[in-house]
């Protein structure tokens, strides 16, 4: 171990999304700031999640176009099976492109690199392989990691990390989950051609969203042609010479097996990444597993502080960026009032057709405001995309309103062009947009998004 101990001004431990937001923005404003990365440059988000995520959805839109195309008068003839191998080799030249990039601007910025994994010594001392730091404030943005079941014969399944090391598309996939992963990577395999059964515990899946999204992802996703096995709980998995047997329990009784299969994929759920020696530093966890912060990010040791996945609150990229950037400025501004709000958040989940949901659902604004003063507005119909088409998707949205003033507290939509829909509307309910106010402004026709300033 080396003797001489490294100071900076901001260590943090992680160079994902919300590590590198903290650390560049520090280092803006002047902090001597380093970052610890055990792995590649971008964390999540760049190596396994968002980015590669989105470029196979787009892979999968384009199947779906090319097989519309005929509807619009193109001759497309495809001569040959869908080229996994190419988009695989394309995507990942891609993302080794991003890590360079983020290298170079942790270059640029001024913010050192520590390549190693880090573990506390104690509150103010930081180990990476060896070399040990300290630092005026330390901030853990270490994520998370994809849970696998306890079952027999789970090493050969895949979880979400290993959809992206895939080598061909699987003739047939199992998908186990109900969050947003299982449903974008079921999307994601069915569109491009695989035989696809989603299997959820319960009876719907997305099950923290406004039930019109619910409802209507399951219906699309099954007209698509993904099999959804409800109430089902993987039991055991096997390798035969004919491919993988995944078995179920079906409402806990019945024995259910989906034979053949060439991917088990689990995406039931992640874990945050806090095997760092947090008890040297007296860093407290939630009854979950995650850092325990209050709303500065605060962790119960002295200049500790955590973001992102970590700590387990709305666990998405851009989240986490903005909340380490708002950290970056309280300390070192220093600007003592700046924190993340994190309320009325939009979100997407990349499902076929994509979804668009922010603020309150349905009943989580019947509990904040009581059931009177709550005005619902739903609009559905098809796309005009699919006018004169065979294939077609629906579009529905709900506008949730409360108070007489009906201020927009819940926007939840499916349909065509909703994921890129949403950011504004955003803009417009982070500002206390009423209904009145949506409807002030004029439409843009021909639009699905002008259902959103008409809907009576
Ligand atoms: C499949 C998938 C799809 C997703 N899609 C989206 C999406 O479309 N939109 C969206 O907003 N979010 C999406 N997310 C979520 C998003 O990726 C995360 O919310 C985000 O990356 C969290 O950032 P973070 O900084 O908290 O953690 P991470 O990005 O996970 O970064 C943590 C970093 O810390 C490093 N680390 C951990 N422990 C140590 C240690 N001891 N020493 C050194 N380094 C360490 C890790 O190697 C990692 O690089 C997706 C996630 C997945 C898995």
């Amino acid at each position: 171990m080396s003797a001489a101990v490294r100071r900076f001004g901001l260590l943090v431990l992680g160079g994902g999304s919300g590590g590198l937001g903290c650390a560049r923005r520090a280092a803006e404003l002047g902090a001597n700031a380093a970052v610890v990365e055990m792995g590649r440059m971008g964390g999540t988000c760049v190596n396994v999640g968002c980015v590669p995520k989105k470029i196979m959805y787009y892979a999968g839109t384009i199947a779906e176009a090319l097989h519309d195309a005929k509807d619009y008068g193109f001759d497309v003839t495809v001569n040959k099976p869908f080229d996994w191998a190419t988009i695989k080799r394309k995507r990942d030249a891609y993302i080794t492109r991003l890590n360079g990039i983020y290298d170079s601007n942790l270059e640029k910025d001024n913010v050192e690199k520590i390549v190693g994994r880090a573990k506390f010594v104690d509150a103010k001392t930081v180990d990476v392989d060896g070399q040990l730091y300290t630092a005026d404030h330390i901030v853990v943005a270490t994520g998370g990691f994809p849970t696998m079941p306890q079952v027999p014969g789970i090493e050969h399944a895949i979880n979400s990390d290993g959809f992206f090391e895939l080598e061909e598309l699987p003739k047939k996939s199992v998908v186990c989950g109900a969050g947003y992963i299982a449903i974008e990577m079921a999307g994601i395999l069915n569109a491009l051609g695989s035989d696809v059964t989603l299997c959820i515990r319960h009876e719907e899946f997305l099950r923290t969203f406004d039930p019109l999204v619910r409802e209507v992802v399951m219906e699309e996703m099954t007209k698509a042609g993904v099999k959804i096995l409800k109430n089902s709980c993987i039991s055991s998995i096997e390798k035969t010479d004919g491919g993988l047997n995944a078995k179920f329990t079906i409402d806990k009784a019945d024995e259910h097996v989906i034979s053949g299969c060439d991917t088990v994929l689990m995406a039931i759920g992640r874990r945050p990444l806090t095997d760092i020696g947090l008890d040297k530093a007296g860093v407290k966890l939630t009854h979950k597993g995650h850092i325990a912060v209050d709303e500065w990010q605060q962790t119960s040791a002295a200049n500790v502080y955590a973001l992102g996945d970590v700590c387990g609150k709305f666990e998405l990229t851009p989240v986490a960026i903005a909340t380490g950037r708002k950290l970056a400025h309280r300390l070192f501004e220093p600007n003592p009032k700046s924190k993340q709000d994190f309320e009325c958040i939009p979100t997407v989940v990349f499902s076929h057709p994509p979804t668009g949901t922010c603020g309150m659902t349905e009943d989580e604004a019947k509990d904040a405001f009581g059931a009177d003063n709550i005005k619902i507005y739903k609009t559905r119909f098809t796309p005009m995309y699919h006018a004169m088409m065979e294939r077609k998707t629906t579009t529905a949205m709900k506008l949730v309103c409360a108070g007489p003033e009906e201020r927009v507290v819940g926007l939840h939509m499916v349909g065509l062009g909703c994921d890129e829909m949403l950011q504004g509307f955003g803009v417009a309910m982070k500002m206390g947009a009423t209904k009145a106010q949506f409807d002030s402004c004029v439409a843009i026709h021909p639009t699905s998004s002008e259902e959103l300033v008409t809907m009576r």
